[in-house]
């Protein structure tokens, strides 16, 4: 079970939409198994976190994230610049 992590989202800075978690995965070459990572897309502009939308540290060509926790969190800073 997962906690409901989206009523962690802020509104889209951009559009006042609402953010999705979405899960994705990756193939770590070096630890030889399948990694998943998580990112946040606004279900009205389908802007996501990363993106060169602003300067904000996360901002930048790594749109992906660890765990729901650190990519909701990425996602509510941007809201916040
Ligand atoms: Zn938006």
């Amino acid at each position: 079970m997962t906690p409901p992590t989206n009523q962690l989202l802020l509104p889209c800075p951009f559009c006042g939409g609402s953010g999705e978690i979405q899960r994705g995965s990756y193939w770590d070459e070096i630890a030889r198994k399948e990694v998943p990572t998580y990112r946040v897309i606004c279900t009205s502009c389908e802007c996501k976190v990363g993106e060169r939308y602003c300067s904000c540290p996360y901002d930048g060509e790594n749109y992906e994230f660890d765990s729901e926790e650190i990519a909701a969190s990425a996602w509510n800073m941007r809201a916040d610049v």
